[in-house]
């Protein structure tokens, strides 16, 4: 069966809560394709086809200021080197690497962060990714924070299946030391957790232990939409709970992180699990690994059920800050047809940028970027939100979405 890869699909609403137990690890890989390019990280290969390469040697060197090292997941021979544009345009590099039987040779950092300047460096060797809606890296993130800058960590917007294995022991070990290398950079430091949430308590007590502020929201947001909740004057440095914990992990293991976690839904296809997968690794590997019938996959979408993206073929790769990955039978996979809007106004009363989606959508389907832009179209994080409340079935989002990149092409 083909894939299906227009976004449109329908979640069931039922959500499962896995925990730590259920961490399956898939390392077994044939080859890897890892993009030196992930999200504003851009880098240049320092290796060449043929070469050798061990398991968390470097394979990218950071082309500009903002930019952290790429790491091999594996020990194998570069088979391919090939040119790549990513999103905004720019020219970069995705290396294929076939993996070899040969004894894994670990390699060690030297950890240091006793200044802000040694702070970033040791990020920025380790590689550290923070991949969100806009891309960035974490390490570009915290270079812009000053001495005396708010910087906020956001503690909520997880994946129901993440809310126990975030916080595992292990990990809240390694939050400890990353905390430490944070204090480097600046003393105003503030947890964001939402009332509701279950690592609340959790988040509480390692902010008590480690001296860091507290800031409760009333509700999960969807990222990017922090700047209506987070009341402050000075300007909002937000980074992710995950990736300092990659900070941590990386600093207690002494050695860059090659892999990714991920929660893996698998409606009416196989059990939800989560798993731990190398970076690179086809999605068609996972399969195989995990003895999940192909022929039952209609659809897969990375991300979450609300704003994922489904994804063009099986031969896609796990990049970094990958958190979900939901595969649909045929059934769930269908798209929708869409009924004319019934003017409810349910899309406007989620939306948490508080813009009129229905509006928009009709809009930026006519082209009309004059009426789109005074409603404040661009502001549109793509949550899904709307999309997922609509009675009539519209893709407002992607349809939003759709008009925001003809929009910028036309700049
Ligand atoms: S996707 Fe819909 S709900 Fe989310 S910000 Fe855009 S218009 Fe608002
Ligand atoms: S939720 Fe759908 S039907 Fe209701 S106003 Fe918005 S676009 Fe129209």
């Amino acid at each position: 069966m083909g894939l299906n890869f227009f976004k449109e699909y329908s979640i069931p609403k039922k959500i499962f809560i896995l925990n730590n137990e259920h961490i399956q690890n898939i390392k077994e890989v044939k080859e890897v394709s890892v993009y030196l390019s992930q999200g504003d990280n851009l880098c240049n290969p320092v290796v060449s086809k043929g070469e050798k390469v061990s398991a968390k040697q470097i394979i990218g060197e950071p082309l500009n200021d903002l930019s952290c090292f790429v790491h091999s997941p594996i020990n194998g021979v570069v088979k391919e080197i090939k040119d790549f544009i990513n999103s905004k345009g720019e020219k970069t590099y995705v290396l294929t690497i076939e993996a070899t039987e040969d004894t894994f040779e670990e390699i060690k950092t030297e950890i240091v962060y006793s200044s802000k300047d040694e702070a970033y460096e040791l990020i920025k060797r380790l590689g550290i990714m923070n991949y969100e809606k806009n891309l960035a890296s974490l390490y570009s993130d915290l270079k812009s924070v000053g001495n005396n800058d708010k910087l906020f960590i956001r503690a909520y917007d997880f994946e129901p299946n993440f809310l126990d294995i975030i916080l595992s022991e292990e990990n809240i070990k390694g939050l400890k030391e990353a905390i430490k290398v944070l204090k480097t950079i600046t003393k105003e430091i503030t947890f964001v957790v939402a009332k509701n949430s279950n690592i609340k308590n959790k988040v509480e007590n390692i902010a008590k232990e480690n001296g860091v502020n507290l800031l409760t929201i009333g509700k999960s947001v969807p990222v990017g939409a922090e700047k209506r909740f987070i009341k402050t004057n000075s300007k909002i440095n937000l980074i992710n709970l995950k990736a300092l914990i990659s900070l941590g992990n990386c600093i207690m293991s002494k050695g860059p992180s090659v892999d990714e976690t991920i929660s893996l839904t698998a409606f009416g296809i196989s059990d939800n699990r989560v798993i731990n997968v190398l970076n690179g690794t086809k999605i068609i590997d996972i399969i195989s690994a995990l003895n999940i019938d192909e022929s039952k996959i209609s659809k897969v979408v990375q991300g979450g059920a609300l704003s994922g993206e489904a994804m063009i073929s099986l031969d896609s790769v796990i990049q970094k800050g990958y958190r979900a990955l939901i595969l649909l039978d045929e059934k769930l996979s269908k798209e929708k047809n869409e009924n004319n809007c019934i003017r409810c106004g349910k899309c406007a009363r989620v939306c948490p940028q508080k813009l009129y989606p229905n509006k928009l959508v009709v809009y930026g389907r006519k082209r009309d970027f004059e009426n789109f832009l005074k409603f404040k179209g661009e502001e549109c994080i793509n949550c899904g939100l709307c999309s997922y409340v609509c009675p009539s079935n519209i893709s407002l989002s992607k349809s939003i979405s759709t008009a925001k990149v003809v929009l910028k092409n036309r700049k």
